[in-house]
């Protein structure tokens, strides 16, 4: 299987593309065909377990892996130390004919450590087959969660160094603390004084800065991203919606080939697309319920073709989903426009410019075909967790009640009440503040107490926080430095030189292997 960017034509290998991360032309790597999987294919994985589920969803997209390469990193990423539910991703009933897909027993306790958690096996492997000696740079902007997976998953591994930028003020404390109490001698962590598109697009300059990347060559360093512009971030969340609808298929809800709709609380669309990617894979999904919080650029956009970030930018209660360019739908106008590398770079060029674009009929009619859009403000998010949790016991996070309240949207406009699966994409308690004023309804609850907030939490609803969260009340901040966007380039310079001496042999890696 090959990989060619959205840009321009010209093809490369799955171990390539993880190393390279962001295509030189500014585009995203997709691969040139989607592989497809029979009901026989999604029989056999049914009868397996989550990491053989990811190995062979996996080996049919990188076949530079062997299946038993695959199967041994996925073994080991989602393993029981690393993953607190036995079944890694399970399904569980939330009410009628909706079901929530939990993706948040990983180490940070959020959907992005499926990604985040094998992406290391799979970059130093990648690194070893392509003879690729230099130290891999990975830099970072993140809305809240990604930064802390990434700096768990990279933590110590030898060959690769990793520097977060996050928005400061904007993320909740306890995604601040997760990070800025990261252990691990090749880390980096920064707050930025902006916003997460900032940090995005001045991430995105400095991969595109020639300069700056032969002065990394010339130190024996190369950057790489650990966002989800990286194909190695999408390609396992690829496997969870295999997983979850062969599991709704063994609990009996529903049968082998029935249509299921999936709903997606979505941010920079790599989660939603992962999902179109099983769908064109075989899976049989009937629509993609696209969710937004109150930055609602993409309900717009599938709504109506047009796609405009001039438009407010809300801190909300969901802060994962605070963006307005959303990276990933770049992939998708990619596939809906039958992979015509003109079209894009036309509506890029008008994003760049204009900060808009508008989609022609034909793919607007494809986009309205698989996709359907609503949003939910912090009100309403609000509501909705209070509600959920008063009806059914469910314990939801902000980001998944936007979901949950979006689904309900949909079945109520559409009439089509199909068996859904909702990601429930984090737990509560890393929104424990939020969590709480919903359930109390006391608006006067304090942000800035992280764990006797996840105390009440635990007290008010009789449910037990993550060990993850609730051990690290002991943990002192060790990153504490804010900067402007323009002097990131500073920054990294600042932290590569400073730590010039760094020789990764001297730190023997967290986990053999990585
Ligand atoms: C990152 C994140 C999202 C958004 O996912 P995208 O893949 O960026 O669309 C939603 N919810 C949570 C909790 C997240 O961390």
């Amino acid at each position: 299987m090959r990989y060619e960017s959205t840009r321009t034509t010209g093809k490369m290998g799955a171990t390539e593309t993880i190393i390279t991360g962001i295509a030189q032309d500014g585009g995203l790597f997709l691969p040139e065909s989607i592989p497809f999987f029979s009901k026989d294919d999604l029989t056999a994985l049914g009868g397996v377990g989550y990491a053989e589920r990811a190995a062979l969803v996996l080996s049919r997209y990188m076949s530079e892996f062997s299946y038993e390469e695959l199967l041994d990193y996925a073994t080991r990423a989602y393993a029981s130390g690393a993953f607190t539910a036995e079944e890694v991703a399970p399904v569980r009933p939330l009410y009628g004919k909706a079901h929530l897909l939990e993706l948040y027993h990983g180490p940070t306790c959020a959907f992005k450590d499926f990604a985040l958690q094998i992406l290391p096996y799979l970059l130093t492997a990648s690194l070893k087959k392509q003879k690729e000696e230099s130290t891999v740079v990975i830099l970072v902007a993140t809305s809240g969660d990604t930064g802390k997976a990434a700096l768990e998953g990279f933590q110590d591994v030898p060959g690769t160094r990793i520097c977060v930028f996050y928005p400061e003020g904007a993320i909740s404390p306890m995604q601040e603390l997760q990070m800025t109490s990261q252990q691990g001698q090749n880390v980096m962590v920064y707050a930025i004084r902006g916003n997460f598109d900032d940090a995005q697009t001045a991430v995105k300059q400095i991969f595109a800065d020639e300069a700056f990347q032969a002065d990394m060559r010339a130190s024996g360093m190369r950057f790489s991203s650990a966002n989800s512009i990286n194909w190695g971030r999408l390609v396992p969340q690829i496997a969870y919606y295999y997983s979850a609808y062969c599991d709704l298929v063994n609990q009996g809800r529903i049968a082998m080939g029935d249509i299921c709709n999936v709903v997606v609380p979505t941010g920079n669309f790599g989660n939603i697309l992962a999902a179109y990617l099983a769908k064109l894979g075989g899976l049989p999904i009937g629509r993609l319920i696209c969710a937004s919080n109150s930055n609602n650029v993409l309900s717009d956009f599938i709504g109506t073709g047009t796609y405009d970030r001039n438009r407010k930018f809300y801190v909300t209660t969901s802060p994962s989903m605070d963006i307005l360019i959303s990276s990933n739908l770049e992939r998708l106008l990619y596939l809906l426009s039958g992979r015509d590398h003109a079209k894009l770079n036309v509506l890029m060029q008008s994003l760049r410019e204009q900060g808009s674009y508008i989609i022609d009929d034909v793919m607007r009619a494809q986009l309205q075909d698989s996709f359907w859009g609503g949003c939910a403000d912090d009100a309403e998010t609000a509501a909705t967790i209070r509600r959920v949790f008063e009806d059914t016991n469910a314990l939801i996070d902000p980001h998944t009640a936007v979901a949950v309240k979006v689904y309900e949207d949909y079945v109520k406009e559409t009439g089509d009440d199909a068996p859904t699966i909702i990601a429930s994409t984090a737990s509560p308690y890393k929104f424990a503040d939020t969590v709480l004023r919903a359930i109390t309804g006391k608006q006067d609850i304090a942000s800035n107490d992280s764990f006797s907030l996840i105390r009440e939490l635990e007290r008010t609803t009789n449910s037990e926080a993550p060990t993850a969260l609730s051990g690290l009340a002991d943990k002192q901040a060790r990153f504490s430095e804010v900067v402007n966007p323009d002097d990131m380039r500073a920054a990294i310079r600042r932290w590569l030189k400073e730590e010039g001496e760094y020789e990764i042999h001297h730190h023997a890696g967290r986990r053999d292997g990585r």
